[in-house]
């Protein structure tokens, strides 16, 4: 094979091929370290690449031979988002203030991932701290979309969708906290699930906004998602929010049929500020499952109205508690010509964290502070307890809520760091998933007028990640959107 068709399998695909002798952990990860070394100066999907990738191949030819490595991504490069931690290689969060930490152990998706005799090609672009929704605000500069000259990937793991959508690797990890999987996948044209929270341990992940944060894959399709889904999920004692999960089905999610499912859509997703063209194409791409025999209702969901504050309310009290421990002492970078320790904690954080994390942090100490805290933070914990009924009573009627990703398609470079509060409001379709924890998956369903990826959001109860994924695995047998590239 060629190293063009080579970076075009799928993950599966390519595990198959390595099992059956036809391709070599090695090929495949050089092909992906060539493409890598051609486009990273174009889009900077990567902010580290790993020079012992090769290494790791080779030492996953010989786990397949002897017999070490027998799970089907034995051999198969991924890419890891650069805030979850990998021991001996730098993990930056894209910030300053982590600009130069080795981690001296492995989250617990990272040990997987290396039990199962993956190899790391390198780790992926993000906003600093996963707070954003265009990969812009990192300090390592913008990651590009490859579908569009200056358009933005998403965020905040836009490494890791641009990644998957220029061949940069065949699967990758990232975080999502709001939208942080889904919106990217969207943008990129590529596939990202978002499961339920707790399945995937978040030891080793640098938190976020932890009763929110979750790992997840983005990549070529649902059945490379229930691999990865499958590897990584699981019950972990050093993360107490875990979880016992029961892996997916991959014979159940290939032969899914959706003769008979039940689909309903929130009205409010599809409110004021939604562009045509992506309502269209979902639209359209709902039509297609009903007439493969699924019944469509639309219900009203007023509690969408509630989302945005809800989200950056609690994401932001979080947020500050945890980047507390960011201070040049016990965590981050310490400025070195300082004259005492209130000048090294001013320093440490004015210099070390960028602007959205300072906003951020500025907003999540004003919501918790004794004069707010019952206006906000008390609030949106009543809303929250709200957004939990309206998706319990939901789900009492239809097997699974379909919308967009997001209300638009990839922005153009520039525009929402001009104006965060635009930015914001782009994560109304996806951050009541994260408030409430249950699963979703971005399916790419189409393009817009200017030929930019359009996403569809498929959302399940807890632990439905099986008939999610067997959703989207329907829709991608019926249709390409998922396997198409920008050249
Ligand atoms: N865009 C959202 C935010 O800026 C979500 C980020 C995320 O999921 N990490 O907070």
């Amino acid at each position: 094979m060629t190293n063009e068709e080579i970076i075009k399998l799928s993950a599966l695909k390519a595990g198959k091929k390595i099992k059956a002798g036809e391709l070599t952990s090695v090929e495949i990860t050089k092909a992906y370290l060539d493409k890598i070394a051609a486009d990273n100066s174009k889009y900077n999907c990567y902010i580290t690449v790993c020079d012992d990738a090769l290494d790791q191949a080779k030492e996953a030819d010989e786990g397949i031979k002897s017999g070490k490595y027998i799970g089907p991504l034995a051999g198969v490069p991924i890419a890891i988002k650069d805030n979850i931690c990998t021991k001996g290689l730098k993990t930056t969060c894209a910030s300053n203030m982590l600009g130069n930490f080795v981690p001296p152990y492995d989250a617990t998706v990272i040990k997987k991932i290396k039990a199962e005799g993956m190899v790391i090609l390198g780790k992926t672009n993000m906003d600093e701290f996963a707070m954003g929704s265009t990969t812009e605000t990192s300090a390592f500069g913008a990651t590009y979309n490859p579908w569009g000259e200056n358009r933005v990937p998403g965020g905040s793991s836009g490494g890791s969708a641009a990644a998957v959508a220029c061949d940069n690797a065949p699967i990758s990890l990232g975080s999502d906290t709001g939208g942080s999987i889904r919106q990217p996948a969207s943008f990129c044209g590529v596939t990202g699930l978002k499961p339920t929270y707790g399945t995937v341990s978040r030891y080793g992940l640098v938190a976020f906004a932890s009763s929110l944060d979750q790992i997840g894959p983005i990549g070529r399709d649902a059945l490379d998602l229930a691999a990865v889904f499958n590897l990584i999920c699981g019950l972990d004692p050093k993360d107490q929010s875990s979880t016992e999960t029961t892996q997916v089905d991959l014979e159940k999610i290939a032969n899914f049929d959706v003769n008979g499912l039940k689909i309903g859509i929130p009205e409010q997703y599809f409110g004021e500020g939604m562009d045509k063209d992506v309502k269209d194409q979902v639209m359209a791409a709902i039509e297609a499952l009903k007439a493969k025999g699924a019944t469509v209702e639309t219900f009203p969901m007023p509690i969408v109205d509630y989302a945005i504050p809800t989200y950056y309310i609690i994401a932001c009290a979080e947020a500050c508690s945890n980047l507390s421990r960011y201070d040049g002492i016990k965590y981050g970078y310490a400025p070195e010509d300082v004259e005492d320790l209130s000048e090294l904690y001013i320093r440490s954080r004015s210099e070390g964290f960028g602007m959205e994390v300072k906003r951020r942090i500025m907003l999540g100490n004003f919501v918790l502070s004794s004069g707010y805290y019952d206006a906000y933070y008390n609030k949106a914990l009543q809303a929250k307890a709200l957004i939990k009924d309206a998706f319990d009573k939901a789900f009492e009627k239809y097997d699974v809520v379909i919308g967009p990703v997001a209300p638009t398609t990839a922005l153009k470079a520039g525009e929402s760091l001009s104006d965060p509060l635009k930015m914001y409001l782009g994560d109304i379709c996806t951050v009541l998933i994260n408030i409430i924890g249950i699963p979703a998956i971005s399916v790419p369903c189409g393009f817009d007028s200017q030929g930019l990826p359009v996403g569809m959001q498929l959302i399940g109860q807890k632990y439905s990640e099986e008939t999610l994924l067997g959703i989207a695995a329907a829709y991608q047998k019926d249709t390409d959107y998922h396997m198409r590239r920008s050249n």
